[in-house]
């Protein structure tokens, strides 16, 4: 079991905020992820409270990158779960770190590591600004889940290729227009940041779902 919940987005679901930023649950049936927290933490929370997701339940929190619309919400989900690990792109701000690091375990990422059972991150990737994705690996393939993909579609999915053929994407693909890679996946869920999301949305019309917070996946069935 591998369901994945879009908690923040900047489209919502009926009865939940939309805001610009991203952020998603992974529940694996033993552990919760957290990955990105938006950029409003109270709204992150109000959100999370209105799908029935009680924040104490996340054991590890992944950044993506260091960018304000991805971690704004970091202050009040610490406050919210004394208990989580935070996993940073290692290039983040020292002074970032050493605030985590007062109130949770930290943990930084540079080369591919496995976060979870079968839940792996990219490392970091990009040159400019470094950013990690992760890849959610099932019986039917692997999901690349980003951010808002600034190292590019290509970088992350051939850093995500040694965990097998690549099924689905979900997440911002910020202004990245190599269409051609996503062919042959079964599931593009893009949103948050993705300029050409009606080009993709013509070009891949069958696979292609809007991420906006509620949106629920069960990853195993795609
Ligand atoms: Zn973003
Ligand atoms: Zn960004």
């Amino acid at each position: 079991m591998l369901r994945l919940t879009v908690l923040y987005d900047n489209e919502a679901c009926p009865g939940l905020t939309g805001s610009w930023g991203f952020s998603a649950l992974i529940e694996t049936g033993t552990e919760t992820l957290l990955f990105d927290t938006g950029w409003d933490g109270t709204l992150l929370l109000k959100n999370m409270e209105k799908i029935g997701i009680d924040p104490a339940c996340v054991n590890k929190l992944v950044l993506s990158h260091q960018h304000w619309d991805h971690i704004g919400g970091l202050p009040e989900i610490l406050n919210a779960n004394s208990g989580i690990t935070v996993y940073v792109p290692a290039s983040f701000s020292e002074n970032l770190k050493r605030e985590i690091r007062k109130r949770a375990e930290l943990i930084e990422v540079k080369e591919s590591i496995e976060i979870s059972d079968g839940i792996w991150s990219t490392g970091e990737l990009g040159e400019k600004i470094k950013e990690q994705s992760l890849v959610l690996c099932t019986e039917k393939g692997s999901y690349v889940l980003t951010g808002c993909a600034h190292p590019g579609i290509a970088a992350i999915l051939d850093a995500a290729l040694c965990h097998g053929e690549v099924k689905g994407i979900i997440g911002g693909l910020h202004d990245d227009d190599r269409f051609e890679r996503l062919e042959g996946m079964e599931l593009i869920a893009a949103g948050h940041c993705t300029t050409h999301k009606e080009k993709i949305k013509e070009l891949f019309r069958t696979k292609f779902m809007e991420t906006q917070a509620g949106l629920k996946l069960e990853l195993t069935t795609y």
